[in-house]
């Protein structure tokens, strides 16, 4: 049999923290943005 396998829903979708998306939902300029913010708020946590 020659049929394609169906398409595999990636496991590793990793959800945003910061805007509940998937992070394969964002563009490149909104993931820095997220990842810096959420880097931010963390190093707010260690004043
Ligand atoms: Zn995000």
């Amino acid at each position: 049999m020659m049929t394609a396998p169906p398409p595999k829903p990636t496991g590793g979708d990793e959800i945003c923290p910061l805007c509940k998306r998937p992070k394969s939902e964002h563009t490149n300029k909104e993931m820095l943005d997220c990842s810096r913010k959420i880097r931010e708020q963390e190093t707010k946590d260690d004043i």
